[in-house]
């Protein structure tokens, strides 16, 4: 009760106040107890205003953060989406809400097993998730309608790009380790795609092939 009191709090001063107004990722920010993909100890925080660790040195990324990503989408019901950086499972809860099927990857096994374990107990049946180098997608499962990388790369990789159905969106945070430019590239047909800037942020390394090194991401 306590939490969802906090929950609704958060909605009105974090997201509509901010500009959020898709009623859908509204909705879907109102129904997901955003505490339970946190440790027990930061369950009080769970619905402040900012990113919390969630261990191996990543981070639940920021409510508002969460819910413009989603909101970027312009997700309407029934599409297929990839989430690349699981790291809780918070984010792919809230795209669960909207979405048909949900496809995450997370290169951190520890974090992946403990997103599916939250996943399971709240009753999100249609996320995937995948222990891998998410900077080549998902192949297999590809295209999908939406793509929303939740960690800071220093290119767009191709894979993402081949992945994108006709008129699929990604939602991309590009530039350096320390900072980027959250993007949004609209597919417009088999070789155009239309890109636009939506905001600065700053998100932890996307690590892999097509992302940061190792040593270069600071893990
Ligand atoms: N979406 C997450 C949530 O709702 O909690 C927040 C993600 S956190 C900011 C970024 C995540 O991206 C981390 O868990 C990190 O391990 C993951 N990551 C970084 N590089 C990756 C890669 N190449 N493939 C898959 N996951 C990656």
């Amino acid at each position: 009760m306590e939490y969802a009191i906090a929950r609704r709090r958060m909605v009105e001063r974090q997201i509509v106040a901010k500009g959020i107004q898709d009623p859908l990722v509204i909705e879907a920010m109102k129904r997901v107890p955003r505490h339970r993909f946190v440790e027990e100890a930061l369950w009080a925080q769970a619905y402040g205003d900012y990113p919390l660790p969630i261990g191996d040195k990543q981070t639940i990324s920021q409510p508002f953060m969460v819910a413009l990503m989603t909101q970027a989408l312009e997700l309407r019901g029934g599409e297929k989406v990839l989430e690349i950086g699981t790291g809780s499972g918070y984010q792919a809860a809230i795209l669960s809400q909207i979405a048909s099927r949900v496809y995450s990857v997370e290169r951190i096994s520890r974090l992946a097993r403990r997103a599916r374990q939250v996943l399971d107990e709240i009753g999100c049946t249609n996320v995937n998730i995948k222990l891998s180098d998410g900077t080549i997608g998902w192949e297999s499962e590809a295209p999908f309608d939406g793509i929303v990388v939740t960690a800071g790369s220093p290119k767009v990789p191709s894979h993402y790009l081949e992945q994108l159905t006709i008129g699929g969106r990604l939602i991309i945070p590009v530039g350096g380790r320390g900072s980027q430019v959250l993007k949004c590239i609209v597919r417009q047909s088999s070789d155009e795609f239309k890109e636009e800037n939506l905001l600065g942020c700053r998100f932890v390394p996307l690590i892999g092939k097509d992302g940061w090194s190792e040593g270069e991401g600071g893990l």
